[in-house]
């Protein structure tokens, strides 16, 4: 995969972008994470890329030209016959990102990001060149590139063969629908406090069955409305009456 970022701040990915299962991934050759300093295409010498609003009003305005010029030269350089990017706009007001969105850009061969700053974007640009809008979540930060970098990387991990354990991102909380189960590691006792039982007792199937009820039991504890959207089966509906009943006890 391959992943472009425009930005007034490219420095601020350096740590990100190299380090940890990121920098693994690149390492690997799975993906290309570049940022990009759309200033370069401002097109004028003092390298402006804002201006005040029409109608008035304070906060600048990200100028259109500089951002259509810079993603169309990510257009251009891409080989024939490669498949057109998702070009991703970072904006409070753009559709809630989730896991279901990150393992569907998780499909795509290239992502463009486009990191807004100030107060906002010249509204042509959300018309007429980006084909997503995503928030990261209902409060405002002063720039994209924060949202950006949560979204690159809950998408890379996604990636076949970024995660060591490939079977670790399949069970995370909402991958499944649910809120993941509780781990525990050694010791089997601290402080007085016991790992449970099952987890020592060796029978896979009973561990994977404590594990789903317990998934069951975080959800219904946590974020109930999650259990809305999955397909329960008749042993879920059975743990999660036992659960309730728990519950009351
Ligand atoms: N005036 C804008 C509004 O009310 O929608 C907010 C602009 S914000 C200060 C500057 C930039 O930060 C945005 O253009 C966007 O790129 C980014 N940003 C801020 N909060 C965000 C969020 N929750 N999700 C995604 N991007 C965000």
């Amino acid at each position: 995969m391959r992943v472009d970022v425009l930005t007034l701040f490219p420095e601020m990915f350096a740590g990100v972008f190299g380090s940890s299962i990121l920098g693994k991934a690149q390492d690997k050759g799975i993906v290309s994470l570049k940022p990009i300093n759309f200033r370069d295409y401002a097109g004028n010498k003092h390298g402006t890329v804002d201006d005040t609003p029409y109608g008035g009003g304070g906060g600048m305005v990200l100028k259109p030209d500089p951002i259509f010029r810079a993603v169309e030269d990510l257009l251009m350089a891409r080989p024939t016959g490669a498949p057109a990017p998702r070009i991703i706009l970072m904006c409070p007001q753009g559709e809630s990102f989730t896991q279901r969105k990150a393992e569907e850009l998780a499909k795509e061969e290239h992502l463009i990001f486009i990191c807004g700053h100030y107060e906002g974007y010249d509204e042509r640009i959300r018309e007429h060149l980006v084909t997503d809008e995503l928030s990261i979540g209902d409060y405002v930060l002063t720039g994209g590139e924060l949202p950006a970098m949560v979204v690159i990387d809950s998408v890379v991990r996604l990636l076949p063969g970024v995660l060591g354990n490939e079977t670790s991102a399949i069970s995370d909380s909402f991958s499944t629908g649910l809120l993941e189960y509780p781990h525990y590691t050694r010791p089997v006792e601290f402080r007085g406090w016991k790992v449970p039982d099952i987890l020592l007792s060796g029978h896979h199937a009973n561990v994977a069955d404590w594990r789903r009820k317990e998934a069951l039991r975080r959800t219904w504890q946590r974020r109930p409305d999650l259990l809305k959207h999955i397909e329960l089966t008749p042993k879920d509906q059975k743990w999660l009456e036992e659960i309730r009943a728990e519950q009351d006890e």
